[in-house]
């Protein structure tokens, strides 16, 4: 027996050899024929490609007007009064503790403040939608406080307030209300952080008195839907005036 395997073993090499020789050739032909699966993977690229392409159009910036009182997108500040002056929205609902927002603000508030509460966090309606005449009030009062110019940093003519709208809301938590606190407190970090998931914005952000007109109010939320507000995110776009280029 060991006579007999001694003779088999030179034989044995150039058989593995040509086994291997051959094994390689028919696997190179059968990478590149057509119609094999590695072409597969290729074409798969290719339809990704398209279909991610498809997935991002152009956010559109006229979907919504920003000029009619009613619309979700409407843009009121000092030199852009509501139209009529007088305007009053016709689905006004209860937000909780006595305030009123449209229907469509007073569903993402909600949505809102039960993602707040899951992590703790403790968020309440403070002073949303004002009348025409209830502005004029507040508007006077200011100016009888504080004085004309102060006032019209901190509060808005009637007719030219976001409260107005009912898409506007002073909200509070974490001990402080309608006070610079509100934006150190975690509930204040909390909403600047995820409102617009829900379609929030801080409308008067810090830095753009210039831009706004008005001061800091980490309090004061403007809902505009989730679409916009995810847009601004992502361009980093924190005012709407900035954003429509007004
Ligand atoms: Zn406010």
């Amino acid at each position: 027996m060991a006579l007999r395997s001694k003779k088999l073993k030179p034989l044995l090499f150039p058989i593995i050899l040509a086994i291997l020789f051959i094994g390689v050739v028919a696997f190179g032909i059968r990478a590149d024929s057509p119609g094999t699966d590695t072409t597969e993977p290729r074409q798969e690229q290719s339809s990704h490609k398209t279909k991610h392409a498809k997935e991002k159009p152009a956010f559109d910036k006229s979907r919504y007007s920003i000029d009619e009182a009613d619309s979700i997108w409407v843009v009121v500040n000092k030199s852009r009064p509501l139209n009529p002056i007088t305007y009053a929205p016709n689905d006004l609902m209860s937000a909780g503790n006595g305030q009123l927002m449209r229907r469509a603000a007073v569903a993402a508030l909600q949505e809102m403040f039960k993602a707040a509460a899951t992590e703790g966090l403790n968020l309440q309606p403070l002073s949303g939608y004002r009348s025409y005449d209830t502005q004029q009030t507040v508007y006077s009062r200011e100016v009888a406080t504080y004085g004309q110019a102060v006032a019209d940093t901190q509060s808005a003519k009637p007719g030219h307030s976001e409260h107005q709208t009912g898409l506007g809301i002073d909200i509070g938590g974490g001990g402080c209300g309608i006070e610079d606190c509100f934006g150190n407190t975690a509930e204040g970090k909390w909403v600047a952080t995820n409102g617009h998931t829900y379609g929030f914005i801080i409308r008067y952000p810090e830095g753009k008195e210039a831009v706004t007109g008005y001061r800091y109010e980490p309090w004061h939320l403007r809902y505009v839907g989730k679409a916009l507000a995810a847009e601004m995110k992502r361009t980093n776009t924190v005012t709407l005036e900035e954003f429509f280029s007004l």
